[in-house]
C-alpha cells in the first residue's frame, strides 16, 4: 500500500526502458555490478554470504589495526578508552562465539533459504535515485527507532539482561570484532530484521545489497573503539557514532539508540565522555577530593 504510494508500479515500452537505461544515474554502477556476475547474485545463498563477507572483513581490518598499528599516533590519538587495550586473547573469544553463531545458527538459516527461496530475478534497470535513497532511509530509521526499544527493553528488565543481551556487554571497551559478539537470539533478532524489512517494498537488489552494507558499516564504525577526526558524528549531531556506543559499553544504563540519538537526548540517556569528567569534578569538589592531576606527583605514603 505505502509501496505503491512512494513508488507506483510502471510497465516500460521497450523504447522507454531503453531511455531509463540511458538516463538513470545508478544504470552504470548496476550493470557493473550485475553484469558476467548473473550466476551468483541470483543465488538464495548470495545474500548470507555478502553479508558474512563484509563481516569478516571488517573483523579481519580492525583486528590488524588493533594488534598492530595501534601505537601510531594516529590510532593512539584516535582511541576512545585510551588505558585499554585490545589483546588477542579478547578478539579470539568473539570469534569463538561468531564461529559458534555461524556454524548452528547462520549456515542452516542459508541452507534453509537455498532451498525454499526461489532464486532472484535481476532487473535490467537500476533502481532510480529516489527509490535507493528513500528505501535506505526508511529502513535506516525503521531499524534504528525498533532496535532502540529491543534495547532498552533487554536492560530495563534484567530477565532479559541476564539471558540474552548481557552477552554483547561482556566487553565493557568495544572493538571491531565485538560488534557482532551477540547471543543467539539477538543475532536472529537484529540479522532478520535487517534481512526481512526490505521485503516490505519492491526492493532492487542494489538497494538491498546496499543497505547491508550501510548497516553493517555503521554497526562496526559505532563498536570499532576509535573516535576518528573525520567521524559523521562530528558534522550530524543526531548521528552517535563511536563515542556514544562505547560510552554504552562502559555505562550499560546511558546511550540506547544504536544509530541516532535523538531518542536518548529526549529521554534523557545520552552522555558524552565530558559529561562523565564534569560530574567526576563534581562530586570531588562535593566531596572534598582532589583531582588526580591536583595530587600528580605528590608523595602519599598510604
Ligand atoms: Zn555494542
Ligand atoms: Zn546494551
Amino acid at each position: 500500500m505505502i509501496s505503491a504510494l512512494l513508488y507506483p508500479p510502471r510497465n516500460y515500452t521497450e523504447a522507454e526502458m531503453v531511455h531509463e537505461e540511458e538516463t538513470r544515474v545508478l544504470q552504470g554502477l548496476w550493470d557493473y555490478v550485475h553484469k558476467g556476475n548473473e550466476y551468483y547474485m541470483t543465488s538464495s545463498l548470495f545474500p548470507p554470504f555478502y553479508a558474512l563477507s563484509i563481516d569478516w572483513s571488517f573483523v579481519l581490518i580492525f583486528t590488524f589495526i588493533d594488534l598492530w598499528l595501534c601505537d601510531f599516533s594516529f590510532f593512539k590519538n584516535s582511541k576512545i578508552q585510551k588505558d585499554r587495550k585490545v589483546s588477542w586473547s579478547l578478539i579470539k573469544k568473539s570469534i569463538k562465539l561468531q564461529f559458534w553463531n555461524c556454524v548452528l545458527w547462520i549456515f542452516p538459516m542459508a541452507a534453509a533459504q537455498w532451498c525454499w527461496v526461489p532464486d532472484l530475478v535481476l532487473p535490467r534497470l537500476a533502481p532510480t535515485l529516489w527509490e535507493f535513497f528513500s528505501q535506505i532511509t526508511i529502513y535506516f530509521l525503521m531499524f534504528d527507532m525498533t532496535y532502540f526499544w529491543f534495547h532498552y527493553i533487554h536492560h530495563k528488565n534484567k530477565t532479559l539482561y541476564r539471558w540474552c543481551h548481557s552477552v554483547h556487554h561482556m566487553y565493557s571497551s568495544p572493538f571491531a570484532a565485538a560488534a557482532q559478539h551477540l547471543h543467539p537470539f539477538e543475532l536472529f533478532f537484529v540479522g532478520g530484521f535487517i534481512t526481512v524489512v526490505p521485503w516490505m517494498f519492491d526492493t532492487h537488489p542494489l538497494t538491498y545489497y546496499t543497505w547491508f552494507l550501510v548497516a553493517q558499516l555503521v554497526s562496526y564504525e559505532v563498536h570499532m573503539g576509535y573516535d576518528f577526526p573525520f567521524a559523521l558524528h562530528r558534522f550530524f549531531k543526531f548521528y552517535s557514532g563511536a563515542p556514544a556506543h562505547d560510552m554504552h559499553h562502559l555505562r550499560p544504563l546511558t546511550c540506547f539508540q544504536p544509530w541516532l540519538n535523538y531518542m536518548d537526548r529526549l529521554m534523557g540517556y545520552h552522555i558524552t565522555y565530558d559529561d562523565l569528567k564534569a560530574m567526576a569534578d563534581e562530586k570531588n569538589r562535593r566531596f572534598g577530593l582532589y583531582d588526580k592531576e591536583d595530587e600528580a606527583g605528590l608523595d602519599k605514603h598510604n
